[in-house]
C-alpha cells in the first residue's frame, strides 16, 4: 500500500491512496442517485449548509484569521457573505435552472420538438487555493450540489487549519459519498488527478492549471480552470481621481493583494499622473493609516515562501531603477509587507512579468490610449481589466480593443460579487465560468433531446435517392 503524507504542518491526517480510491468508488456508485435528486432535495442540502455557516460564523472567522491575519470584517464580506449570498441565489433559482429548456424547431425538421435537459456530470473534483480558503471551496461546492454531483474536495495545504476545519465541518453536514474533503498537498492532488473524475474544478495558478489539464486529458475529464494573471487598471484623464484612487486602494490591498482579481498594475494617463498619485497616497493613509503595520486592516503574507518571493521581486525592481512612492517596508517576523506604490518599474522586472499576488502596485504612465493598449496586449489575456473613466467613448475604446475574463468600470473587484455574472478567465487566465447559473452549468451536461411527433419530412428524403428527392433537397438548400 502506497501512502502519502499531507504536507500541511497542522493536521497530521494521513490519507492513503487506497482510502482516496475507496472514496472515489463510493461517490462513483452514488452519482446516478444524486443525479436524480429533485430541486427540493438539493435546496434542502443547501439550506443545511447555509444554517451551519451562519451557526458557526464566529468560529469560521477565527480559523481564517488565524491562517494569516485576514481582517475579521474582510472575512465577513469576502468569505462568509459571498458564500451565504451564493447559497441564497442558488436556492432561489434552482428550480428554474434544473427545468428543461425548450428550443425552437427549424421548418426543415417540422413535427419535432427539442429541449435541453440539464443532467449532473457526476463525481467531481474541486481543487482550491489558499487565498480565500473557505469561499473558494464552498462556492464551487454550492454549484456541484445544485447540479447534483458528488464531490471530492482538495483544499490548499498552505492554509492547513482551514482545510482541517473544512473536513470536519462538511463531514457533519454531508455523507462521505456526497462530499468528502481530503487534506494534503501536491502528492495527494496528483493521486486524485489520476482518477477518472467526470469534472475537475480547479482554482489556482496558470502553471498548476496546465498540470491539471494534462492530467484531465488522460481521462477526458472536463475542466473548469479558474486561474490568475496580470489584471491591469486603466486610469483615464477623465476619471474622478479621488474616487478612483480610493477604490483602487480598496481592491488592491484587500487580503494584502493576494486576490486573483486585484489590480496588478496601473496604467495612468500622463496628464493626471501627479494628481492621481497624490490621491492614491491620501487614500492609502485613510484606508490603512499612516502606520499600516499597526492597523487591523491588512492581512499578512500567507507564508515564508511567498514573503520571500515578494521581497525579492521588490528588491530586484528597486535595483533595476524602480522608485518607492509609498510603503516599501517589510517585517519578516510576521510576514508583513506595507502597501507599496512603485513608479519607474523596468518593463522586464518580475513585478511586470509575473502575477504579483501581494501588496505591491506598480504604476506605469501612458501618453496615448494606443500606447496603453499596446502594453496590455503584450501580456497574456487577464482575468480582470478595470477602466476608470467618465468618458463613454474612451471606456468603449478600451473595452473593444482588449480581452479579459471580466471588466469593472469605475470600481475594482465588484464584478466578482454579482452572482448573475459569469466569473472566469480567458486563455491564460482560465477556461470555463463559475458562479450562479454558470457554476451550475459547469457541473451539468447540457443534454440535447429531440422528440419526433408526426411523420417527418426527413422520411421522404431517405434513400434510394430518386430524382424528385434530389429536387426537394435542392429546394431545401435554396429556401430553408
Ligand atoms: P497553486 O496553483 O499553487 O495551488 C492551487 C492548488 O493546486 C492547491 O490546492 C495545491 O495543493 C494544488 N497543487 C499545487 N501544485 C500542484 C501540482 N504540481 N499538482 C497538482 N496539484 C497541485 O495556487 P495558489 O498559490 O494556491 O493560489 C494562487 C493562484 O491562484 C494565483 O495565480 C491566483 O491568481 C489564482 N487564483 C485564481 C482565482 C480565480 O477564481 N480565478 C481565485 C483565487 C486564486
Amino acid at each position: 500500500m502506497n501512502s502519502i503524507h499531507n504536507t500541511g504542518t497542522n493536521p497530521p491526517t494521513l490519507t492513503t491512496e487506497d482510502e482516496m480510491d475507496r472514496i472515489f468508488q463510493i461517490q462513483h456508485a452514488n452519482e446516478s442517485i444524486l443525479a436524480r435528486s429533485t430541486a427540493k432535495e438539493r435546496r434542502k442540502k443547501l439550506k443545511k449548509l447555509l444554517d451551519a455557516i451562519l451557526d458557526q460564523r464566529e468560529k469560521i472567522k477565527k480559523i481564517i484569521h488565524a491562517a494569516y491575519g485576514k481582517p475579521y470584517a474582510e472575512i465577513d464580506l469576502t468569505e462568509v457573505y459571498t458564500v451565504t449570498s451564493a447559497i441564497k441565489h442558488t436556492r432561489r433559482n434552482l428550480r428554474f435552472w434544473m427545468s428543461d429548456q425548450r428550443v425552437g424547431t427549424p421548418i426543415s425538421i417540422l413535427g419535432s420538438t427539442s429541449r435541453i435537459q440539464y443532467e449532473a456530470k457526476g463525481v467531481s473534483l474541486i481543487i482550491a487555493p489558499w487565498n480565500f480558503p473557505f469561499m473558494l471551496v464552498l462556492n464551487p461546492l454550492i454549484s456541484a450540489i445544485a447540479a447534483g454531483c458528488p464531490v471530492v474536495i482538495k483544499p490548499s495545504e498552505m492554509t492547513p487549519n482551514v482545510a482541517m476545519f473544512l473536513r470536519e465541518f462538511l463531514a457533519n453536514i454531508f455523507p462521505e459519498n456526497e462530499v468528502a474533503v481530503i487534506e494534503g498537498g501536491i502528492g495527494i492532488s496528483t493521486h486524485l488527478l489520476s482518477k477518472p473524475f467526470r469534472h475537475i474544478f480547479f482554482t489556482g495558478s496558470p502553471a498548476v492549471g496546465r498540470i491539471v489539464m494534462t492530467a484531465a486529458a488522460k481521462n477526458l475529464s472536463s475542466v473548469t480552470l479558474e486561474l490568475g494573471g496580470k489584471s491591469p487598471a486603466i486610469i483615464d484623464r477623465s476619471a474622478n481621481l479621488k474616487r478612483a484612487a480610493r477604490r483602487i486602494i480598496w481592491s488592491k490591498f484587500m487580503n494584502a493583494g493576494q486576490v486573483c482579481v486585484a489590480p496588478d498594475y496601473l496604467l495612468v494617463h500622463r496628464d493626471i499622473e501627479s494628481k492621481f498619485i497624490a490621491e492614491l497616497k491620501k487614500s492609502l493613509d485613510i484606508l490603512h493609516s499612516k502606520n499600516p503595520r499597526t492597523t487591523d486592516t491588512l492581512s499578512r503574507i500567507v507564508n515564508e515562501k511567498h514573503f520571500r518571493r515578494l521581497s525579492l521581486a521588490l528588491e530586484n525592481a528597486i535595483k533595476g531603477g524602480a522608485k518607492i512612492i509609498q510603503g516599501g517596508s517589510l517585517e519578516t517576523t510576521d510576514q508583513f509587507i506595507a502597501p507599496t506604490l512603485l513608479s519607474d518599474v523596468p518593463l522586464n522586472a518580475e513585478l511586470l512579468r509575473e502575477e504579483i499576488f501581494g501588496p505591491i502596485l506598480p504604476i506605469i504612465t501612458y501618453a496615448t490610449n494606443e500606447e496603453a493598449i499596446a502594453i496590455i496586449s503584450k501580456k497574456n489575456r487577464p482575468l480582470a481589466l478595470y477602466i476608470f473613466s467618465r468618458n463613454k467613448k474612451t471606456t468603449n475604446y478600451f473595452l473593444s480593443r482588449t480581452k479579459a475574463g471580466s471588466t469593472a468600470i469605475n470600481i475594482g473587484t465588484l464584478q466578482f460579487f454579482n452572482h448573475n455574472l459569469p466569473f472566469g478567465g480567458v486563455g491564460y487566465s482560465g477556461m470555463g465560468k463559475a458562479h450562479g447559473w454558470y457554476g451550475f452549468k459547469a457541473f451539468s451536461n447540457e443534454r440535447a433531446v429531440l422528440k419526433q411527433h408526426i411523420p417527418s419530412f426527413v422520411d421522404l428524403l431517405m434513400p434510394p435517392f430518386k430524382k424528385w428527392k434530389q429536387r426537394i433537397i435542392d429546394l431545401t438548400i435554396r429556401w430553408l
